[in-house]
């Protein structure tokens, strides 16, 4: 049989790295796949619909808030950010490991309501380096930087009530880490109750 696939919640502050992360944890193992997000932010230059987030209007999202297709939302620097549930149901009844690239509010509402998703949060090695990285991404305009990294302090302070936490100094060594933590996961007595319940019903057919 077989098993619902994870609900991984990985968050960080802006400039962590999370994407480059992300892309490295999913190349290492097939299984896992990462959802797309909906968010009311305009596309960066390098961003495309659909791929990296479905960009829609602020009426939009109001509209998927209102017909309860969200799994979470949250207000981020002034943009709406969401979850749409049914493409979590489907992809995790398929035993795919579903990640979201969450900040902490969504990872809260994603804890009340999915129990049992794993949670990550990836650390920076320091302040200064976060903010090197946001500045070298260039996406930012000085006042949302200033945002940006007020934002990641409440963040970080917010990351000890997570599952896991990483630093992001190496992206293979940080992503390797993550992959193990997944690994691991999979093993938890609460998500092997249909294997033993298999190999229980198959003792009863066993001559003794
Ligand atoms: P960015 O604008 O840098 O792409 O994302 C800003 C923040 O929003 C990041 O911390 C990112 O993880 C978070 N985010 C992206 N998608 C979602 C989502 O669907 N829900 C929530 N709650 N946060 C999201």
């Amino acid at each position: 049989m077989k098993n619902k696939g994870l609900l991984i919640v990985l968050s960080g502050p802006s400039g962590a790295g999370k994407d480059t992360v992300i892309d490295r944890v999913i190349s290492n193992d097939g299984s896992i796949t990462r959802l797309i997000s909906a968010t009311t932010r305009a596309p960066r230059p390098s961003e495309i619909n659909g791929i990296d987030y479905f960009f829609i209007s602020k009426e939009e999202f109001c509209k998927n808030i209102s017909a309860g297709k969200l799994l979470e939302y949250t207000k981020y620097c002034e943009n709406y950010y969401g979850t749409l549930k049914d493409s979590v149901e489907k992809l995790r009844s398929e035993g795919k490991n579903v990640i979201l690239k969450i900040e902490i509010d969504g990872a809260r509402q994603i804890k009340e309501k999915c129990p049992d998703s794993l949670r990550i949060f990836i650390l920076p090695p320091t302040m200064q380096e976060l903010k090197n990285r946001l500045l070298k991404r260039g996406s930012e305009p000085y006042k949302n930087l200033k945002i940006r990294l007020n934002r990641a302090i409440e963040e970080i302070k917010f990351s000890l009530q997570y599952d896991y936490i990483v630093v992001n100094d190496n992206i293979d060594e940080c992503a390797a880490a993550i992959n193990s933590i997944i690994n691991a996961e999979k093993f938890k007595p609460c998500r092997m109750k249909n294997i033993v319940n298999e190999v229980l019903n198959d003792e009863k057919n066993t001559d003794r």
